[in-house]
């Protein structure tokens, strides 16, 4: 798109970290921006999330051994992956899709784009912290724990992908005794862990809040209640409409999470996308907690959030606004207690569930679309946090330079 003119004024559409990240980018480069949510920033999946920035585990989601397990977990009731009760066209023509990209071959294309973007994740986070962001991110180690040395292959042989696409994995493999000096609340069920070295976490509600501050601040307007039903293009303007309201802009970026699809499909997106609901509560335990602790038998993540723990786990295939179903924190919750000490279980709060975007292929969706002056920023799946800030940079280097960073070439929204 070289020669395209440069926007002056953008319309965002969604304020989670994806599309406060984007208006945060278009800012640095003096565009005006406003940024529209259908009810607050952080009403989607942004605001309880694991909160993991995490190289070493940001991965394509479609993989082999995802078909072998997917078939095993949807059929044990206990598992954390759950399919809706009823028929649904568009999570069939999904799976289809995904299953196509289950393949060694597919993972190791999709895992040689995310090493290029996993190399640029801490600097795109140190980029808004210098810009004045106020909420640092933390480094750490992340630690995954097993009750069975036999169950670490699967992590294990992960780490041999990774490594083959040229990423590198700092890690060790430590007995229950070591695991249990690093994160002491584990429980002697525990029998060895893998120490994950060099990884940072956030806190997923103040990062969201400084986010959205810092947007406000440099002179964004973020309209909440603002349901966004149409996107056209007229007279070489792009017209938003949200009710009753007409927004005119030269150009808008859809970064709407797991809803992104009914917006973005008129502009020639095509791509199955579908929400992986996820679910989180807290926990109050005794001791502070020291750093991301992640159980991948039971797929459950835990981050320290203060005094508590935040728990997070599922993978439950659902329309992103169906009520939150409090048997699959029961589930998560239940699945956990033995492997931990220290936790009062009888104080469970800020129960939340959220729609992880996913795309069939397991890449994110960034760029242009067919119709001039409207892009997508969207389909980051499981990390779309860890991968907010640098979506943001690259879209708005697109937008606002005319030439397209190398990073998008296969992320094109039209693939
Ligand atoms: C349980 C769980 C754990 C996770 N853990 C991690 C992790 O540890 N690390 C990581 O990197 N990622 C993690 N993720 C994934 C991450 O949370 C998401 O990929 C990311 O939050 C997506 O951000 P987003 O801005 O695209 O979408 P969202 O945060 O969902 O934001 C979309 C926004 O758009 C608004 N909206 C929707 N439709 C409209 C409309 N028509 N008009 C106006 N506004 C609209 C919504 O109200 C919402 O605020 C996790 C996800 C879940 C569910």
């Amino acid at each position: 798109m070289s020669g395209t003119r440069v926007p002056e004024r953008v319309v965002v559409v969604g304020a989670g970290i994806v599309g406060l990240s984007c208006a945060w980018s278009l800012q640095e480069h003096g565009v005006e921006v406003e940024v529209l949510d259908k009810a607050h920033p952080g009403a989607g999946a942004s605001w309880g999330n694991a909160g993991y920035l995490t190289p070493s585990l940001t991965v394509p989601l479609p993989e082999p051994s995802l078909l072998r397990y997917g078939i095993r977990a949807v059929l044990d009731p206990r598992s954390p992956v759950r399919l809706p009760p009823s028929a649904d066209p568009e999570l069939a023509r999904f799976l289809l899709r995904m299953i196509r990209h289950c393949t060694g071959a597919r993972w190791a294309r999709a895992m040689a784009i995310y090493r290029e973007l996993n190399a640029q994740i801490f600097t795109s986070f140190d980029r808004q912290w210098d810009g004045g962001v106020p909420v640092r991110t933390a480094e750490t180690d992340v630690i995954a724990a097993y009750t069975d040395a036999h169950q670490a292959a699967g992590l294990l042989h992960e780490f041999e992908g990774i490594v083959a696409s040229g990423q590198e994995v700092d890690m060790r493999m430590l007995t229950g005794d070591q695991v249990r000096a690093l994160r002491p609340q584990l429980s002697g069920r525990i029998d060895c862990g893998v120490r994950i070295l060099g990884q940072r976490y956030l806190d997923p509600v103040a990062y969201l809040a400084a986010l959205a501050d810092s947007v406000r601040a440099r002179g964004a307007k973020l309209t909440e209640d603002a349901a966004v039903t149409a996107v056209e293009r007229r007279a070489g303007k792009v017209i938003v409409s949200a009710g009753d309201t007409r927004l005119e802009a030269d150009a808008v970026v859809l970064a709407n999470g797991a809803w992104l699809p009914e917006l973005a499909r008129p502009h020639g997106v095509r791509m199955p996308q579908y929400g992986g609901r996820g679910y989180s509560c807290s926990v109050a335990v005794t001791e502070p907690l020291r750093g991301p602790l992640y159980f991948p038998a039971t797929r459950a993540a835990l981050t320290p959030r203060g005094d508590r723990i935040r728990v997070v786990g599922v993978m439950e295939f659902q329309r992103p606004g169906a009520p939150l179903n409090r048997a699959r924190i029961e589930t998560t919750l239940r699945a956990i207690r033995p492997l931990l000490d220290g936790v009062d279980w009888a104080d469970v709060r800020e129960e939340w569930v959220g729609a992880r975007p996913l795309t069939a292929d397991g890449l994110p969706l960034i760029g242009a679309t067919a119709t001039e002056g409207v892009f997508i920023a969207g389909g980051h799946g499981m990390w779309g946090v860890t991968l907010g800030p640098l979506t943001g940079h690259l879209l708005a280097e697109l937008m606002c330079t005319g030439t397209r960073p190398r990073e998008l070439a296969a992320l094109d929204p039209l693939r």
